[in-house]
C-alpha cells in the first residue's frame, strides 16, 4: 500500500459522535437521497433542506422532516451538500453560510468548489469531504445488501479538533466503511475526477467509435456491430472481468487465439501512445492549473457545450443508433433537455468557437 494512502473501515469509527446530532441533506437528488436513507437506517436524526418541488415532496414522502434550506443549516450540526457542483457556490452563499455555526460540519461528495476556491469556507468551521465512488443509486443498494462502496475522504479545515473523527463517524453512517475509505485531499480528489472524465472517458469512446466507421465501410450491418460492441453487453462484461480479476490476469479467462490476437495486435498501439500521453498531460495540467475550471466559468464554454451538443443530435451515427434500438425494440429514453442553442451570430462572434466546431470530428456529418 502507498505509504500516502490509509484506508478506513467501520472499526474505525464510531457513530456515537452523531448520536443526538441533527444531519442535514442539502439536496435531496443523486446522492441527497441514497445517502440520507442509509444514515437514517442508523437511527440517527436526518433532516432535508430543499426548495420548494418534486425533490420536497419526494422528501416527505419517504418521512423526512424537510425545511428550507435556510432553516435546515440553522438547525443542524452537520451539513451535507448535495446539489450540482456548478450551483453550488452561489447556494453556499446566499443559503449556507449565513446560517451555520461554530464547529459545524460541512460535507462535500466532491472536491472541485473547495480545490479550486470557489467556497471559501469560515475558518471556525470543519470542512470534510466523502466523496463515494458509487452512483447515487448504487450507494442505497451497496449498503442494503453489505456490499459497500469505496468513498475518498478528507479533511480541508479541522476547526474543533475533530473533524477527522467526524468524518469517519459520517462515512459509516452512509454505509461508506463496509468496503473501506480511501484518505485522499480535495485538490487529489478532485484532479483524479476530472482527468477521469476528461484524459480517459474521451480517449476511450474515440478509439471505440473508429471500429464502427471501419466495419461499417467494410460492409459489416450496423446492426451486428452494435450488437458485437455495446447492445450485447460483452464489452460490459471485459469490465467486469478487469475488475474482479484484474486488467492483465482477465486475459486468461480468453481462448489462445483471442489472447495471441489482442497481446501481439496491441503492441502496434504503442507506437501511437506518445501522442495520446501527450494529449493527456497536457489536458492534466489544464486541470491541474485552474484552466479548465477558469474555462468552465466563462459563458463562452456554455454556448460551446450547447453547440456541440446540437450537433451530436444531428450526426449520421445517433440516427443509425437510434433506428438499430428501434429495430430491436429496445426502449429509448430521451435524455435531452430542452435548452435554447445558441444563435448563429453568438457562434460566429466567436473565433475559439468556430475552431473547436472545425475540429470536432463529425462537424459536417449530418
Ligand atoms: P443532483 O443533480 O442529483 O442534485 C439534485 C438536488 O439539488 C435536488 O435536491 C435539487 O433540488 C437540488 N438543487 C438543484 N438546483 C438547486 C438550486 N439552484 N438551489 C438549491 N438546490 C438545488 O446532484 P448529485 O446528487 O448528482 O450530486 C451532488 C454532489 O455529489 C455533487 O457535488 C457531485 O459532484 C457529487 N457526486 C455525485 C455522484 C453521482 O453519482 N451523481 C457521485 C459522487 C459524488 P431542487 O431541484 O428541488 O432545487
Amino acid at each position: 500500500m502507498n505509504e500516502k494512502l490509509q484506508v478506513f473501515t467501520e472499526k474505525d469509527a464510531d457513530l456515537s459522535l452523531l448520536e443526538g446530532k441533527t444531519i442535514a441533506f442539502v439536496g435531496y437528488g443523486n446522492q441527497g437521497r441514497s445517502q440520507a436513507l442509509n444514515m437514517r437506517d442508523h437511527q440517527l436524526n436526518v433532516i432535508i433542506g430543499n426548495i420548494d418541488d418534486e425533490y420536497k415532496v419526494r422528501a416527505q414522502k419517504d418521512g423526512f422532516p424537510v425545511f428550507s434550506i435556510d432553516e435546515a443549516c440553522q438547525r443542524a450540526d452537520f451539513i451535507f451538500i448535495l446539489i450540482p457542483d456548478e450551483i453550488m457556490s452561489e447556494v453556499y452563499q446566499s443559503k449556507i453560510a449565513p446560517n451555520l455555526k461554530k464547529h459545524d460540519t460541512i460535507v462535500f461528495a466532491h472536491g472541485y468548489d473547495i480545490a479550486f476556491r470557489y467556497i471559501k469556507p469560515h475558518k471556525e468551521l470543519d470542512v470534510v469531504l466523502l466523496a463515494p465512488r458509487m452512483i447515487g443509486i448504487g450507494v442505497r443498494e451497496c449498503f442494503l445488501n453489505r456490499e459497500g462502496y469505496f468513498s475518498f475522504i478528507a479533511v480541508n479545515q479541522n476547526a474543533s479538533g475533530h473533524a477527522n473523527e467526524k468524518v469517519l463517524a459520517l462515512a459509516k453512517a452512509i454505509g461508506s466503511l463496509i468496503k473501506g475509505g480511501l484518505s485522499t485531499t480535495f485538490q487529489d480528489e478532485t484532479f483524479l475526477d476530472l482527468f477521469t472524465e476528461q484524459g480517459f472517458a474521451p480517449a476511450n469512446s474515440a478509439i471505440m467509435m473508429k471500429p464502427i466507421d471501419i466495419l461499417k465501410d467494410f460492409g459489416v450491418p450496423i446492426e451486428a456491430i452494435l450488437i458485437e460492441l455495446i447492445l450485447s453487453g460483452k464489452m460490459k462484461h471485459s469490465f467486469d472481468a478487469m475488475r474482479n480479476f484484474g486488467i492483465i490476469n482477465q486475459i486468461n479467462l480468453l481462448d489462445s487465439r483471442t489472447q495471441y490476437g489482442v497481446l501481439s495486435r496491441g503492441i502496434r498501439y504503442h507506437s501511437i501512445m506518445k501522442k495520446i500521453v501527450h494529449i493527456q498531460e497536457d489536458i492534466l495540467s489544464h486541470i491541474e492549473n485552474g484552466g479548465f475550471a477558469k474555462e468552465w466559468e466563462k459563458k463562452w464554454s456554455r454556448i460551446k457545450l450547447a453547440v456541440i451538443k446540437f450537433f451530436a443530435t444531428r450526426v449520421s451515427f445517433g440516427k443509425m443508433e437510434s433506428k438499430v434500438r428501434k429495430n430491436f425494440k429496445i426502449p429509448e429514453v430521451d435524455l435531452w433537455e430542452e435548452k435554447p442553442y445558441p444563435t448563429i451570430d453568438e457562434i460566429r462572434e466567436k473565433e475559439s468557437i468556430k475552431k473547436q466546431l472545425e475540429d470536432f470530428d463529425r462537424f459536417t456529418d449530418f
